[in-house]
């Protein structure tokens, strides 16, 4: 291996990603995870801490100004370094929780990840300097964890990346940190080096992956659907907009075609979500010139159509059928798992996303139903 990239942890990321719920994207720097700020009236509850004192202190110094002298908490999703071994920072200031086989990996295995990491080479033996490996102040089997108006569940997965995995749902917020358990655009991440690692099973991390999947659409299951009226020549623009300002995109990139007046039945959150993706995926995909994004409304007989459609090379004939599989991606850095949710929400709320191959580049419509006058 290469010596790696210092494996800083850019505070100054962060993003709200759901009211009073932040994440520090690890911007792709391998040996940085992403770290979670969930808050509630009472409390907020910081999810891994990065590797090393120093990472972990400008999370705790970020952690504390989101708190506002709200009582504060950690977790971490598994005993590895950049996940935990910071958490000793934490001590005095924070009640650090870990579920019962993550404690036992910490205490067993923690001493030798120490050193193991400390032989990556220069950088990460740096972020180590004073490195102790954590001690929990409190361990359980499952948690279920009262921040004020919102709860948060830890919950062992069982053995998967490590044998100690655990997972940290946000159901109000439809929010899951999954840790190393889901990764993209890092090196392998199997773990098995001997001597101090050689807990990975892969049976036991698929079977894992296939119930975070069903959990995560149970977190947005029917009978939480908040279906509304949505007039979408009003809605339209100014999502548009708000999707261009946070993703950095050029508004004229998108040609806009909503005139009409129509309005749908649909929870607007995962109207929302449905349309980021597929406008994400667009901008991806299409070259950079003005209205390369087209966004078109049209209403056949009481069925509205929402098309997005991009000016890039499409999707080729042989993936067309996989392409909402999840898991099933053609870019590195995807998960593969923004389409099967987009389609899972659409049938949802009682619509349909499916992928029209009527044009050189793609074409994504999201058909659903007129609201009632
Ligand atoms: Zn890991």
């Amino acid at each position: 291996m290469t010596e790696p990239t210092d494996p800083a942890v850019r505070v100054s990321g962060a993003r709200e990603i759901a009211p009073d719920l932040l994440v520090i994207p690890n911007d792709h720097v391998d040996l940085v995870p992403n770290i979670g700020v969930v808050g509630g009236t009472e409390a907020v509850l910081v999810v891994d801490t990065g590797i090393g004192t120093a990472n972990a202190a400008q999370v705790l110094a970020f952690a504390r100004e989101v708190a506002k002298g709200r009582r504060l908490y950690l977790t971490t999703t598994h005993f590895h370094p950049e996940h935990a071994f910071g958490a000793q920072v934490f001590a005095g200031e924070a009640t650090y929780l870990v579920n019962r086989g993550q404690a036992e990996d910490l205490a067993t295995r923690g001493p030798g990840y120490l050193e193991m990491f400390r032989g990556l080479g220069e950088t990460v033996a740096r972020r180590l300097d004073g490195v102790s490996v954590p001690t929990p102040d409190v361990i359980y089997d499952e948690h279920t964890l009262d921040l004020g108006g919102r709860t948060v569940r830890l919950r062992p997965t069982g053995r998967g990346h490590t044998a100690g995995d655990q997972v940290v749902e946000v159901p109000d917020a439809g929010v899951l940190f999954t840790g190393d358990l889901a990764e993209t655009g890092q090196f392998a991440i199997f773990p098995w080096f001997p001597p101090h690692d050689t807990d990975v099973s892969g049976v036991g991390w698929l079977a894992v992956v296939d119930r975070l999947v069903s959990d995560v659409m149970q977190l947005n299951r029917r009978d939480r659907i908040a279906a509304e009226r949505i007039d979408l020549k009003t809605w339209l623009p100014a999502f548009v907009e708000d999707f261009a300002a946070n993703e950095s995109v050029p508004s004229q990139r998108f040609a806009l075609d909503a005139a009409r007046e129509v309005a749908v039945e649909f929870d607007k959150e995962h109207l929302r979500q449905v349309l980021w993706n597929l406008l994400r995926n667009a901008v991806r995909h299409a070259s950079s010139e003005a209205s390369s994004v087209r966004i078109e409304l049209r209403l056949l007989a009481r069925q509205v159509e929402l098309n997005v459609i991009d000016n890039g090379r499409g999707v080729a004939p042989e993936h067309q059928a996989q392409l909402f599989e999840p898991f099933f991606t053609t870019d590195s850095k995807g998960t593969g798992l923004g389409l099967y949710l987009a389609r899972e929400l659409c049938a949802a709320n009682r619509a349909r996303l499916e992928y029209v191959n009527d044009v050189q580049g793609a074409h994504f419509r999201v058909l659903c139903r007129e609201a009632r006058a």
